[in-house]
């Protein structure tokens, strides 16, 4: 994790998915909430939480942002700063907003609302990507070690 998205506070801690499930959190399921009822999904005054930053708004405890759905996952995204380019493909076309991006600066993914949908894989253009998908469990210097070379462009056979 780096430093700037520890300062933001967005990024999750690993696997908290999986310690949620594994501690029994007695929550309520989405069909024993009374018809009708109205669940706000900030606290207090949110008539201007469009100009807030994420990290600055009162999220009340309905809304997603405060549960976390990293147990769906069984592969996550990896980033590898020393190859991004920052062109925030991955950023745009992320379905879940779990790309963390300040100032067109890529920083990092958060992990408690990423599903492992591997999109930003697929749309990030570096060469090897700056992004790949490694199994839930593997720590963060063992998938860097891993990281592919770069490809070497195929030369065209004269005779084809
Ligand atoms: S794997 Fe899917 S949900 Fe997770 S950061 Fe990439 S695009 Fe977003
Ligand atoms: S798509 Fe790839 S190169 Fe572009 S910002 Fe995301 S990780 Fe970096």
């Amino acid at each position: 994790m780096s430093v700037e998205s520890q300062e933001l506070n967005l990024c999750a801690n690993d696997n908290r998915g999986q310690s949620q499930l594994e501690g029994g959190f007695d929550l309520l399921g989405w069909d024993e909430v009374t018809q009708g009822s109205v669940l706000p999904a900030f606290d207090g005054d949110a008539s201007n939480i469009a100009n807030l930053k994420a990290e600055e708004r009162s999220y009340s405890g309905y809304n997603s942002y405060t549960a976390s759905v990293a147990s769906w996952r069984v592969v996550k995204p990896v980033f590898n700063r020393d190859i991004c380019i920052d062109c925030q493909n991955c950023w745009v076309w992320c379905p879940d907003s779990s790309i963390l991006s300040r100032d067109k600066q890529m920083l990092g993914i958060d992990y408690d609302h990423c599903k492992g949908c591997e999109i930003c894989v697929e749309v990030c253009p570096t060469n090897p990507k700056s992004l790949l998908m490694f199994s839930e469990y593997a720590e963060l210097e063992e998938s860097l070690a891993a990281w592919p070379e770069k490809k070497k462009k195929e030369k065209k056979s004269k005779e084809a």
